[in-house]
């Protein structure tokens, strides 16, 4: 039960003064909307933290401005001007001065009514902004601020920055951040006083506050003292929740599954190659947890390419062995499908059969499959998020992979879990992570890795090159695809319109269907699940040579014989997504190539970057230089990095805590697992702040 106090932060946010209907829509966007789908809670606005401040302490004399800077100027108004009749688009200007000189504000597209109530003439007023020398004399274009005396005693000098999004601007989500932090109620102590003292860290609700009413900038940024606390309470918590998840399925009990091995025999005679050692430790490792009485939970960890479908394939032979169903999970209804496609063949050269349920499989077909499962005679089910309906019910269900997992958390595993009596899971990543990510959020799972991959695969040649030579490269595809090579094009995001100069897929296509006619086609995420598998299916039989796309062939997408990546604007993609797509081409007899457009001039990040991708393609150290680049300000949510999210943490400045949580966390659950001391007790606040509350189902559950 959560404790009634927190009841105020887990409203929906439009309970919050000044959130209303239209905007709640621009919070969920920029929140996440909740993993229900439903609205963000006032919670999710305290975890919006700044990422960076806006200091307007100075408070020069206009003598002492200097240009270039922030201030705050105590001026009076002199003179309104504005724009010439019939020049609407020339600015509005209000002259102003104090004792030591003088200085213009501008305004463009203005509201003169406004301005005139604002900014009286003869009247003081404070104004904050950007000083700039236009032509020799003082000026501040849009000032951030106008207020009087009354309204300067309450303007905040030092002003968080919120990440946004288009609509909602600083102000609206600096309001709705305050209103969160008055819904905040006392919180007990969950840390360790001692603990805290040596590390000078205020008490969470002071370090909430000092970040989002900063006071003074060292105390309130990323790599200050409350920032650090609550990089530690999110680690805390993450850590406890992993603990918890993995001592309770251990407890659960499993049953412990030894196939004869048959069927699995059956599969590698039928595989074209043979296992990678790699590989086959892996299985080893897999068919080791099944014996066990206690449940799996493993992650299988592979680059792209490294094979970890057979791997997962051979697992459920096993299971089918011991007599149980097995169902594997994607996260895209087109990797499903593609999954079946190498899966039932193999399955039914083991006489298994596989079939597949989507919200695509209707009415008759749907009762058809469930019929099966529910009669046992259908062995591997393989689906996406449909596959855990309530509606799907299984004869026996033994073993559940997950594949491409890094869209699903601790909440996700459980309910998974919980579809059959003591369900082994096997979860296959192909983001490579770094040991200290592993250790946050798989700290409940023992790992495997597939370091090897399968023979034949010839390294990929990767090249940077500024968009501005389009012409060339288009006259390079041409070549490539009248030599016989197929090629992917990916672009970023269909109609993110508002990011001016993003070209979508759908444009390029346009641009280059001139030049390749029939030979082009275009995939998206806007286009029905058929529309989707048939262009697929005509880019695998070499119909067409190129597929133009935005991030749908991210995550898996298997055409061995495409040997040519296009990425444009690279300098947008972060290194993991990067390197994902990259993977899709070297896999087969030709040699590969792929070529990173970028758009300058590129900052230093996404210049390290395309840097990186030109210099390796092991995956575990691009991950490495992943975590190490994402520092300070950028945010990356878990979409564009490939990699669960965090919301405070920031890896780069907080990752060294993790070893102290980790140690933090076993000790607190050893000396009480049920959290029920008072120290357990205010931990459990901690869980439900972090919304790891799934966890805490599992101890009320005993
Ligand atoms: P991923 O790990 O990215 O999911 P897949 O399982 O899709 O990789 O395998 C990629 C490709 O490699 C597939 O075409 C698969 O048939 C092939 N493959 C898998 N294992 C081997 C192997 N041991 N030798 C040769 N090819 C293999
Ligand atoms: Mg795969």
């Amino acid at each position: 039960m959560r404790p009634s106090d927190l009841n105020p932060l887990f409203a929906p946010i439009s309970s919050l003064p000044g959130v209303g209907p239209r905007n709640a829509k621009l919070f969920a966007k920029l929140l996440g909307a909740d993993e229900d789908g439903g609205e963000p809670l006032v919670l999710d606005l305290l975890w919006h933290l700044p990422t960076g401040l806006i200091d307007r302490r100075e408070q020069p004399t206009l003598s002492r401005a200097v240009p270039g800077t922030i201030a705050t100027l105590k001026v009076v108004i002199d003179q309104h001007r504005p724009a010439p009749p019939g020049r609407s688009r020339a600015p509005y200007r209000v002259l102003c001065h104090d004792e030591t000189g003088e200085l213009t504000l501008v305004f463009f597209h203005s509201n003169r009514k406004w301005l005139e109530s604002t900014l009286p003439v003869g009247e003081t007023r404070w104004v904050s902004g950007r000083i700039e020398d236009f032509g020799g004399a003082l000026q501040i274009v849009h000032p951030d601020h106008v207020v009087d005396e009354a309204g300067f005693a309450a303007l905040p000098l030092i002003e968080p920055i919120y990440p946004r999004t288009a609509g909602l601007g600083g102000k609206a989500i600096a309001k709705a951040a305050a209103g969160a932090l008055d819904a905040l109620p006392d919180l007990p102590e969950w840390q360790d006083t001692a603990f805290l003292k040596q590390h000078r860290w205020p008490s969470a609700k002071n370090a909430l506050e000092a970040i989002h009413h900063p006071v003074d900038p060292a105390a309130s940024g990323e790599a200050g003292p409350a920032w650090q606390r609550l990089a530690y309470d999110e680690l805390l918590a993450g850590q406890l929740a992993v603990s918890i998840v993995r001592s309770r399925v251990k407890k659960a009990g499993g049953l412990s599954r030894r196939g004869d091995g048959h069927l699995q025999a059956k599969i590698v005679d039928a595989l074209p190659f043979s296992l990678t050692a790699s590989q086959a430790d892996a299985v080893d490792a897999i068919l080791a947890d099944l014996a066990e009485l206690t449940r799996m939970l493993r992650l299988l960890q592979g680059d792209v390419g490294s094979g970890k479908t057979v791997v997962g394939l051979l697992a459920m032979a096993a299971t089918a062995e011991t007599g149980a169903q097995s169902a594997l999970m994607a996260p895209t209804e087109l990797l499903a499908r593609q999954h079946l496609r190498t899966i039932a063949p193999l399955a039914e050269a083991a006489g298994l059969k596989a079939a597949i349920l989507t919200g695509r499989e209707k009415g008759k077909e749907r009762k058809a499959i469930l019929a099966g499962i529910g009669d046992k005679s259908i062995d591997i089910l393989i689906g996406t998020h449909a596959l855990f309906q309530s509606s799907v019910e299984f004869a026996d269900l033994g073993f559940v992979v997950v594949d491409e997992q890094h869209r699903f958390g601790v909440h996700q595993r459980l309910a998974l879990l919980a579809k059959g009596k003591a369900v082994d899971m096997l979860v296959m990543t192909a983001t490579p992570i770094p040991r200290t990510l592993l250790l946050t959020h798989y700290g409940d799972m023992d790992a495997t890795r597939l370091t090897e991959k399968p023979a034949g695969r010839k390294p990929v040649t990767t090249r940077a090159m500024p968009v501005e030579r389009l012409s060339d490269v288009v006259a390079g595809v041409r070549r490539a695809v009248d030599d016989g090579a197929q090629v992917y094009w990916v672009c970023p995001l269909v109609d993110e319109s508002e990011e001016t100069d993003l070209i979508s897929a759908e444009a390029r296509f346009d641009t280059l269907k001139g030049s390749f006619g029939d030979q082009i086609a275009v995939i998206h995420g806007r286009m029905s699940g058929a529309e989707k598998d048939a262009v697929m299916a005509r880019f695998i039989d070499g119909g067409i040579r190129i597929l133009v796309s935005t991030t749908v062939i991210e995550v898996g997408v298997d055409v061995p014989q495409a040997s040519v990546m296009i990425i444009e604007h690279a300098e947008r993609f972060g290194l993991a997504q990067l390197h994902q797509l990259r993977g899709r081409v070297g896999r087969g007899q030709a040699s590969s190539s792929c070529l990173l457009l970028y758009k300058g001039p590129l900052g230093e990040i996404a210049r390290a970057r395309l840097n990186t991708m030109r210099e390796t393609e092991d995956g575990f150290r691009i991950a490495e230089e992943d975590l190490k680049l994402r520092g300070g300000g950028e945010i990356l949510g878990t979409r564009q990095s490939g990699m669960p999210g965090f919301r405070v943490v920031r890896p780069a400045l907080h990752l060294d805590l993790i070893e102290a949580a980790r140690d933090d966390a076993r000790l607190i659950l050893e000396r009480d697992p049920t959290l029920e001391s008072e120290r357990g007790r205010a931990l459990r606040t901690l869980l439900f702040l972090f919304r790891q509350d799934s966890a805490m189902r599992l101890i009320e559950a005993g």
